[in-house]
């Protein structure tokens, strides 16, 4: 079940992430709309996601005039859900939350990671740009666990204020495991990890006042190119994903 938080489509509060879920979900739901092209999956409401919520309404729920509008309780979604075709390669889109994963860290930081600056869509650099992933605070050293099996993307890189990034393809996401100090031996590109497995360490960032987390960032996987862009504001390719309710329902 594809859900979003906010009202998407014709005066909707259309929040780049909840538009990118519709788009993801009509796409789902072309067998139902002959003639009508697959929607860009880039979160931007425009005419063609409109016109094609217009048309889903029209055609599909027999609205003879329809709002092209999408709320989170709304028949529109529930119809969307119930009808869509999910697409095999990555299996559906959002539901991640359902899956069977494993909190990256063994316990529960103190501050949320749903609020705050922590939390994902935050702002930085005074609004220009949002916070792209999770931050759960956690001493220097704390060992990260992988979520669920896996295999290591790319070699370890530099990251953010000395810190490190590793990268992890999962069954049905990839993962950003940011903020990090070092890996153990073995975990390096090409490694296969099991869920669970220690894959990484907290590292230090070098603010004024040091601070120390594990910056985690979410994927569909269905896009390619690098995940550092400039295409949006949380500068992250198109197939970021809040991480937020990934993370509630995995296994603590
Ligand atoms: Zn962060």
């Amino acid at each position: 079940m594809v859900k979003i938080k906010r009202s998407v489509g014709n005066k909707g509060k259309n929040h780049w992430i909840d538009v990118m879920e519709i788009q993801c979900l009509i796409n789902e739901n072309t067998h139902l709309l002959k003639g009508i092209e697959p929607l860009l999956e880039d979160g931007d409401i425009g005419k063609s996601t409109i016109s094609a919520i217009e048309s889903y309404q029209k055609i599909v729920m027999r609205i003879s005039k329809p709002d092209g509008n999408i709320g989170p309780y709304g028949g529109t979604l529930k119809s969307l859900n119930k009808t869509r075709k999910p697409r095999s390669k990555y299996g559906t889109c959002f539901d991640l939350a359902t899956r069977d994963n494993l909190f990256p860290l063994n316990f529960i930081p103190a501050e949320s990671y749903k609020s705050g600056m922590r939390s994902f869509g935050s702002s930085r650099s005074k609004g220009k740009r949002l916070h792209a992933g999770c931050d759960l605070y956690a001493p220097v050293g704390t060992p990260i666990r992988a979520m669920n099996d896996g295999i290591v993307m790319r070699p370890v890189e530099a990251f953010y204020m000395r810190t490190y990034v590793l990268l992890i393809k999962h069954d049905k996401f990839v993962a950003r495991y940011g903020e990090i100090s070092h890996v153990p031996n073995g975990i390096k590109n090409g490694a296969q990890v099991k869920k669970g497995q220690i894959i990484a360490y907290v590292g230090k960032l070098k603010f004024k006042k040091p601070m120390s987390m594990l910056h985690l960032e979410l994927y569909r996987g269905d896009a390619t190119g690098p995940l550092s862009t400039k295409g949006n504001k949380y500068q992250r390719r198109a197939d970021l994903l809040d991480p937020t309710s990934v993370l509630d329902a995995a296994t603590k």
